[in-house]
């Protein structure tokens, strides 16, 4: 058997964080992983000379961001790219109407602000919802207080629709209420030219990580954690847990004694979403310059509805768009050709018959991993955002799950699994520990 002051469990961002903490204050740490390869949702696929990121790309506001303050301390370029969070007029976006024609700047100009007087509506909504509300319901509060005609009001719902979609990879009925609460941006965005993965790599370092390492049992008791892979058991006097939602919920892991309140309650109340990246690489641009992304209304527009301009980049014609919630769920057993095919034919009602194939395609199936069960946790109905913080609470002063899903401020992001793992440290130490030591030499 294994021993060690600390157990790690994935090797993910939250759980490199986690470790770095704990080792460059004198304990000794081991990292288990079930992958060959570090990093989890933050993946970076290098084939063919193109540089894909196919979990995290974006920094949603480096305004006050610890990961922005790591990439610039590891000297990892970045990329403006400010429209990752969905908004409809961060940056110039191509509006296209329901008759598949490009909105002029004036009716692009009033659609925006309609979808802005909705938003501020939206907030007195959620604060008087009933707590099994969905996020369908406050919108339909705040829509029906604009007193608008029923065309006009569909294409703000279905913005909101799709706002839920690409940000949380839900339907909009399965979100709770204060599903996107702490949905914030401050800042700019940015992307990772030469792949979002080098953050693991050097949180990584100088680490003992085990591949290949899936844990399957995690015992708990007063005398500290015993982790068993299929190689060797481990056992440590603390645990940072850092597995999806989705593993936590799976009978792949058993956690014994089972999971005490609130965390149980808490686990139960969030849910892995669907949501998934294709990437298309074209051999010539047939879209407008000088826009980030294009986005088209109306019912053709019900799956493939956003398009996310990557040209500059990867200094090749890309377009990037999801398939989020049901679009993602309906289209999980489809082959990429398929999956082209219908892209295809919204981007030809767009632009012309002439549109070319793609010379190339990426795409994701987070739906099928099984280490992680979807690309990330959402809130269902009846959730309150402090789930987050309850999945974390500490377990027999022993076990501490961190990750994205226990971080109450921007949850489902990179920012939150740091952030999660720096909390699970400090609980491991009894003490604060300063979350730039991530970054600083030791
Ligand atoms: C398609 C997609 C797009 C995204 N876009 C963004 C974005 O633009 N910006 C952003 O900030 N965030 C984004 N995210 C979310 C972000 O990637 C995650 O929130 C973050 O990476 C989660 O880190 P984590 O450490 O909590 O979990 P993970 O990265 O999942 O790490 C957990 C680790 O545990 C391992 N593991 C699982 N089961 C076991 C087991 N039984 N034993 C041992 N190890 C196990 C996993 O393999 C994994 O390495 C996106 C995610 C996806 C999938």
């Amino acid at each position: 058997m294994h021993t060690s002051d600390a157990i790690v469990i994935g090797a993910g961002i939250a759980g490199l964080s986690a470790a770095r903490l704990l080792r460059a204050e004198g304990l000794s740490v081991v990292v288990l992983e079930a992958r060959d390869r570090i990093g989890g949702r933050v993946t970076t696929d290098r084939s063919a000379g193109r540089v894909t990121d196919l979990g995290a790309s974006w920094i949603h506001g480096i305004d006050g961001s610890p990961v922005a303050a790591a990439a610039t301390a590891f000297g990892m370029r970045t990329q403006e790219f400010t429209v990752g969070g969905y908004q409809p007029d961060s940056r110039p976006i191509a509006h296209y109407g329901p008759d598949g024609i490009r909105l002029s700047d004036s009716d692009a100009r009033a659609y925006v602000a309609d979808i802005h007087a909705v938003d501020a509506a939206l907030r007195d909504a959620i604060a008087a919802s009933a707590a099994d509300a969905s996020y369908r319901d406050v919108t339909e509060v705040a829509l029906a207080m604009q007193g608008w005609n029923a065309d006009r009001m569909q294409r703000v719902r279905e913005y909101l629709e799709h706002r839920a979609e690409e940000q949380y990879g839900a339907w909009i009925e399965d979100l709770a209420a204060h599903g996107l609460d702490d949905d914030t941006i401050d800042g700019d965005e940015v992307v990772f030219p030469d792949g979002y993965d080098s953050l693991a790599t050097h949180l990584a370092e100088g680490l003992d990580v085990r591949l290949d390492h899936p844990v399957s049992r995690v015992e708990w008791s007063a005398e500290g954690v015993v982790a068993t892979t299929p190689h060797e058991v481990f056992r440590a006097t603390a645990a940072v847990l850092t597995v999806p939602v989705g593993v936590l919920q799976s009978p792949a892991l058993v956690i014994d004694p089972a999971l005490p309140e609130p965390n149980a309650g808490a686990l139960s109340r969030l849910r892995m979403n669907a949501f998934e990246k294709i990437f298309l690489r074209f051999p010539a641009r047939f879209w407008d310059d000088g826009v980030y992304a294009i986005r088209q209304q109306g019912p053709e527009g019900r799956w493939w509805h956003s398009w996310y301009d990557l040209t500059a980049l990867d200094d090749e014609p890309t377009l990037l768009t999801f398939a989020a919630g049901p679009a993602a769920q309906q289209t999980r057993d489809w082959d990429d050709d398929q999956v082209v095919e219908s892209v295809l034919a919204q981007l030809r009602r767009l632009f012309g018959a002439d549109v070319p194939a793609p010379v190339a395609v990426n795409r994701t199936h987070w739906q099928d991993d099984p280490f992680a069960h979807g690309a990330y946790a959402y809130m269902t109905l009846g959730s309150t955002t402090a789930d987050h913080d309850d999945l974390a609470t500490p377990i027999g002063g022993v076990l501490h799950i961190a990750g994205e899903a226990t971080w109450t401020d921007d949850p489902a992001t990179v920012p939150a699994a740091l952030l999660s793992g720096h909390r699970a440290a400090a609980r491991v130490l009894g003490r604060e520990v300063a979350v730039e030591r991530l970054w600083s030499r030791p």
